[in-house]
């Protein structure tokens, strides 16, 4: 900056000179744009022969480095390269993957049990522009192979395990060898999990999509999703292409708020893990309570397949009671350490009933079909100490 230029000047300008230091913690950058050293220099990053940031909503360093880490935990310990883009939500990575890949007169294999939004994705969005959505149930491998056998329409299978409300699982490696027999993509929904708990590639599936939202960032002072993929040239050109023209790229500020969360991920998966399964060792036993749903758990019907897929079982868990939905709700306004929150993942313990909260518009009947009933609570155990939880639990009950 030179002192001779005019107030309006000194005011507009950026000041350059004290930018060498290097920082220690991954910088928020909040510029539109980048730079460039010459005419040259844009033509070969715009013609992609060289690497490098022209625009924001194309990225930027910080939105590179929390995708690229995502990228690295989700193929740790594999073999394999993977890419991973970084969203706007979990949402704008679920709409980019599907409007990525599919066309009209598509359809998507799918399960009834999975997040509301992305249903509703399906049937209000994607179904008004042709791409059909088909239902079924992840555990029935035969009914799996006989539609991908007789409808050359579907292209994708897409399912999360564990999913709501059940934990049921689903097995990734068996569904991943049936769609490679019949050349489809398989896409996993890894919110629950994170790659800490599971890995989705390493059983053949061939995209990874997150509400980084929830337990990536664990605080729960973000929105934003990632997506991850084995196919690289899918993901630089036709998905990554799909990222910049819809805009469904993430800002620097919840990428940044992301990465600061992800620090201590192992940590918290783990305490998370600990303390769900004490709490639902406890539920087990109480009289109110007549079923616990945790894939920890011996007795929960995927016990086994959850323990090959993943390493621990993570804190999510629900239980249905006796009293049915007065009881549910009346468990629910007696609770004065957890807090009633329509998420999940976050540092300390919520509770949700889906019920009246995230189903309140459900009919009962679809309710019911997908296991969601009315005494039915779910829990996002958080990394409180135990005993607290318990304690409010216990009195919440009796
Ligand atoms: C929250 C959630 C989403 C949607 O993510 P947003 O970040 O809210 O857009 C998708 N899948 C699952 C399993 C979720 O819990």
């Amino acid at each position: 900056m030179k002192k001779s230029y005019g107030f309006g000047s000194i005011c507009a300008r950026e000041i350059k000179e004290n930018r060498t230091t290097a920082p220690h913690n991954l910088p928020i950058y909040a510029t539109s744009s980048f730079e460039l050293e010459s005419l040259q220099e844009s033509i070969d990053i715009f013609s992609k022969k060289e690497e490098g940031h022209l625009y924001g909503r194309f990225g930027n360093p910080t939105i590179d480095t929390v995708a690229k880490k995502i990228g690295y935990m989700e193929t740790y310990g594999l073999e394999m390269e993977a890419r991973a883009l970084l969203f706007s939500s979990g949402m704008a990575a679920i709409s980019t993957l599907m409007i990525s890949l599919l066309q009209s007169g598509d359809k998507v294999l799918t399960a009834g049990n999975i997040y509301g939004g992305t249903t509703e994705l399906l049937l209000k969005v994607l179904q008004p522009l042709g791409i059909e959505i088909e239902t079924v149930k992840m555990n029935d491998l035969a009914k799996i192979e006989h539609a991908l056998y007789n409808d050359p329409a579907i292209k994708m299978i897409y399912f999360e395990t564990p999913a709501n409300p059940t934990l049921a699982c689903v097995d990734m490696e068996a569904i991943s060898q049936l769609a490679k027999t019949y050349e489809k993509w398989v896409a996993v929904d890894n919110t629950f999990c994170t790659p800490y708990l599971q890995q989705p590639l390493k059983f053949g599936v061939d995209f990874v999509v997150h509400s980084t939202t929830k337990y990536l960032n664990g605080h729960g002072n973000s929105i934003a999703g990632a997506l991850v993929g084995k196919d690289i040239d899918l993901m630089e050109g036709r998905i990554f292409q799909t990222l910049k023209l819809l805009g469904t790229n993430c800002n620097s500020w919840d990428a940044w708020l992301t990465h600061n969360g992800m620090k201590t991920l192992e940590l918290r998966m783990q305490r998370h893990s600990s303390n769900a399964l004490q709490v639902a060792r406890f539920l087990k036993t109480h009289e109110a309570v007549a079923q616990v749903n945790y894939t920890g758990l011996e007795s929960h019907p995927d016990h086994e397949l959850a323990k090959k897929q993943m390493r621990m079982h993570g804190g999510m868990l629900s239980f249905e009671l006796k009293g049915g939905l007065a009881a549910g709700e009346e468990f629910i306004n007696r609770l004065q350490f957890c807090t009633i929150a329509p998420t999940l993942g976050d540092v300390d313990t919520l509770v949700m009933h889906p019920a009246t909260m995230s189903h309140i518009n459900v009919p009962r009947e679809v309710r019911y079909a997908n296991d969601i009933t009315d005494g039915l609570i779910r829990l996002s155990i958080g990394i409180e100490n135990v005993d607290d939880i318990l304690v409010d639990l216990i009195q919440a009950l009796n």
